[in-house]
């Protein structure tokens, strides 16, 4: 018997209908990026460099490594784009913020990352630690880009918001924001996560109506623990949709059911963005392999080489 996808979006295609249609149609073209962060605690390391083995040899454009949420240990972020661009001809894609940081130190960053050799860079505002109502010398992510514009020549990333920044005024606003961002000499933006195409598929018609010609990179998340992914969400204002949670509902004892389910999600996700025209998928990794290796996989992507580390 063949069972219907429950009410997403596009309406219910059947699952064989579904699946044939992705093993037809293997994207050409496409290009990849992983986002990874610097783990705090040491035993969290081994997950990191085996998702780095395993993920690396995908050829992707670039891999980014986060910067100091919360004002964390933010020589961990140098540590970690040093090794990678040690160990492999990968390019490596620092994310800054500038909250916490005077223009002067900013820009001791940016020059040291220069000398390094770091050619891209996802710039972002950051947040605000708990607490912290001292003045910011460059208070916005616009600001940081005029910054590293005025003096360097970095591909610039930066970031989007497909259902609107929480704290942003209006949607607007939001838009207008990201225009300014592009503006000032950003190269493309990369968006939060989102689990509902249309969200970005229109959010990318509102970027053009605006005349934002930048090239809007999906930030796609698979969902390896879903309880997370809710406060996540909540955190950053990222919808979930009702019909998403339908199918992780139930499933907190059955971890293998949910990876199927969230790697079927990802797949269909990622193909229907293809056949609208996207062709950079960035992953949000959570430093895990598994799910955006497969995912990586169905699209018709393969490892090229092994990658030292
Ligand atoms: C791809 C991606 C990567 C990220 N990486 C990191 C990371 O490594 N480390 C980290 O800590 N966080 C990271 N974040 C989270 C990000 O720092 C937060 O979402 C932050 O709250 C906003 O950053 P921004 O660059 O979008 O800020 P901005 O573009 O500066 O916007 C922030 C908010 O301020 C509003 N705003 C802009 N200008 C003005 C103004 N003049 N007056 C009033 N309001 C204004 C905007 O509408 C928006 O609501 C990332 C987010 C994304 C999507």
């Amino acid at each position: 018997m063949v069972r219907v996808i429950p009410q997403k979006n596009q309406g219910s295609l059947r699952v064989m209908d579904r699946i044939k249609e992705v093993v037809r149609h293997v994207p050409e073209g496409i290009s990849i990026s992983f986002e990874f962060f610097p783990p705090k605690e040491v035993e969290k390391e081994n997950s990191l460099w085996d998702a780095l083995h395993r993920l690396l040899p995908l050829q992707p454009k670039f891999v980014s490594v986060t910067y100091g949420a919360g004002y964390s240990d933010r020589a961990r972020t140098r540590n970690l784009v040093e090794r990678i661009q040690k160990t492999t001809d990968i390019p490596v894609s620092p994310h800054l913020t500038c909250v916490g940081h005077t223009r002067d130190q900013l820009k001791d960053i940016l020059d040291s990352y220069w000398q390094a050799g770091v050619r891209n860079l996802v710039a972002v505002r950051g947040d605000r630690a708990p607490g912290d109502t001292s003045p910011l010398p460059v208070p916005y992510a616009l600001d940081l880009i005029e910054l590293i514009r005025s003096q360097y020549a970095f591909e610039i990333y930066v970031a989007a918001y497909p259902d609107v920044h929480p704290a942003a005024p209006t949607a607007r606003f939001d838009l207008d924001n990201l225009k300014r961002k592009i503006d000032a000499g950003a190269t493309a933006a990369i968006t939060q996560f989102f689990f509902d195409n249309n969200d970005f598929l229109r959010f990318r018609d509102r970027c053009r109506k605006a005349g934002i010609q930048a090239e809007i990179i999906p930030g796609i998340l698979p969902v390896t623990n879903f309880e997370r992914t809710k406060t996540f969400a909540d955190r950053c204002g990222a919808r979930v949709p009702e019909w998403f949670h339908q199918y992780f509902e139930g499933l907190d004892e059955e971890p293998e059911t949910r990876n199927f389910i969230a790697a079927g999600l990802a797949i269909d996700q990622v193909q229907e963005l293809h056949l609208e025209g996207v062709n950079h998928f960035h992953f949000y990794t959570l430093n895990r392999c598994e799910l955006t290796y497969a995912i990586c996989r169905s699209l018709g992507l393969r490892s090229q080489r092994v990658v030292a580390c």
